[in-house]
């Protein structure tokens, strides 16, 4: 007879650890099914941890490179790759403790083995030795995240082809890497390694670098690449990726329309990400796909009755930790028999730790003209920032994009220093459906970065005290 849990969650990923804490302080019996022989998922092994543990790695680097700006010699200073790698394993480690330490003070079970649907209320988890046995809930929440996406014809390797996975896990920093996809994934290694000494040539088959932020964000981080020798073609169309002994040819034709080749070390491939829905027992349930995506309500029910979705397999849901995270959430208390608010996706914030940070939240200015909004701007540079100049940063700028009629916050789009910290103030105003006017009279502390956002607010009226 197998045992009844009030809830099965299949991945421990961001959405998966947060839906069982959270099933767990509602008093639900929690079990999570796990194929790897630890919690986190890809964020925490794979992702958002170690990669901003190596931006921040990069960040110090730059700061030791620099050190003559703030009245500081320093001389001998090196990169040392090895303990970059212990570093950022020692934070990824520590967090993982932390899941285990929550699950258990959740009364939350885990299982390590693959997960599959086998029926209502029942989940088959197969081990490592390759034994199968079933799990019996009253909820099933599917939580398995996503991979990362191949060009055709590739395949990864540990040394030369790399994706998010391997790239992680260099034996050294290589001279030379030639990145496909200048989204999230490709503008953000292509800090770390930059910054490391690495030449860096970023292919994007758009016209711009993250081209899904307000364009003026993305012509902004474009400038700033090319002011650091970041290599970056844009409407780059790759024709072909050959090994050779020192590493790749990658063959691509530009915006011209010319054809071109670059020698490198390494590619890493950053095009995308696709759902892991797969070999999931879907096929026999009622749970609809949308391109691979699972069909989701508000709520995270799918449409087969007591089974939910949450995270990166969710159709028309942003692949972030924190979407799944909150996803997670709504789940697990829907589950519980609670009312539980739905999400809503125009204040999900958009964080890219770059160099220079870009981060975001609701319209860009294009979206809300093409939606009839009458639209008003307001932008505030950081060069007019006096904490920005304590730091030495003279890029970027915070712009607000309102509705004329009321001063209704639209959308809030930033690129400077540690704008990925200062979005959760214009998320919260979103939310409570503030105006610029409330924003611009709320008092921010001096000298701050979050002065900015109050001068965009003023700036909405052409009223910024400091430009
Ligand atoms: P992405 O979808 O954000 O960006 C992929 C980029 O590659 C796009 O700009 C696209 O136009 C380009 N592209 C696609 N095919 C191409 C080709 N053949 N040649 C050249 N360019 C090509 O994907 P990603 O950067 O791989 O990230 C995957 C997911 O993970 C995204 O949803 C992203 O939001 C998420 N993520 C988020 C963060 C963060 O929040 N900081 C960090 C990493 C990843």
């Amino acid at each position: 007879m197998a045992e009844t849990y009030d809830v099965a969650i299949v991945g421990s990923g961001p959405g998966g650890y947060v839906a069982a804490i959270r099933a767990g302080q509602l008093g639900l019996k929690t079990v999570v099914v796990e194929k790897d022989n630890k919690l986190g998922g890809t964020c925490l092994h794979i992702g958002c941890i170690p990669t901003k543990a190596l931006l921040f790695d990069a960040e110090v680097y730059d700061y030791f490179k620099n050190a003559a700006e703030y009245g500081i010699e320093c001389k001998g200073f090196s990169v040392n790759w090895t303990a970059i790698q212990e570093h950022k394993s020692k934070v990824v480690t520590k967090l993982a403790k932390g899941i285990e330490f929550l699950f258990k003070k959740n009364k939350v079970e885990w299982v390590q083995g693959v997960g599959r649907l086998a029926g209502p209320g029942r989940v088959s988890v197969t081990d490592v030795k390759g034994q199968t046995r079933e799990i019996a809930a009253k909820n099933i929440i599917l939580a398995t995240g996503s991979e990362a996406k191949m060009l055709p014809g590739l395949e990864a390797d540990s040394r030369v082809i790399l994706t998010n996975r391997e790239i992680l896990n260099l034996p050294a920093i290589p001279k030379s890497m030639v990145i496909i996809g200048a989204g999230a994934v490709g503008v953000e290694f292509a800090s770390i390694f930059h910054r490391f000494g690495t030449e860096v040539t970023l292919l994007e088959m758009l016209p711009h670098a993250v081209p899904l932020e307000d364009e003026e964000i993305s012509v902004e981080l474009e400038k700033s690449f090319r002011k650091q020798r970041i290599a970056l073609h844009t409407e780059a169309r790759v024709v072909k990726v050959t090994k050779t002994a020192k590493g790749s040819t990658v063959e691509f034709t530009g915006a011209d329309g010319k054809g071109q080749k670059l020698e490198t070390e390494t590619v890493l491939v950053a095009v995308g990400r696709a759902p892991n829905t797969a070999g999931m027992g879907l096929e026999k349930t009622r749970v609809q796909l949308e391109r691979g995506f699972v069909r989701t309500n508000g709520t995270m029910q799918t449409d087969e009755p007591g089974v939910y979705a949450i995270g990166d397999i969710v159709a028309a849901s942003p692949l972030l930790a924190h979407v799944g995270q909150m996803e997670g959430i709504v789940a697990a208390t829907h589950a519980a028999g609670k009312s539980v608010e739905p999400i809503n996706y125009l204040q999900v914030p958009n964080c890219t730790y770059s160099e220079p940070e870009i981060s975001s939240v609701g319209l860009t200015e294009r979206a809300a003209r093409e939606k009839g909004h009458k639209v008003k701007v307001g932008k505030f540079p950081f060069s007019a920032n006096s904490k920005a100049a304590i730091l030495g940063v003279r890029e970027g700028f915070v712009k607000i994009v309102s509705d004329e009629k009321y001063g209704e916050i639209l959308g809030v789009h930033m690129i400077g220093p540690r704008v990925t910290e200062l979005i959760a103030e214009a998320v919260m105003a979103m939310r409570l459906e503030a105006t610029v006017d409330d924003l611009a009279g709320a008092i921010h502390a001096h000298p701050t970065l979050t002065e900015a956002l109050l001068e965009a607010a003023e700036g909405v009226h052409g009223m910024a005290i400091h430009i």
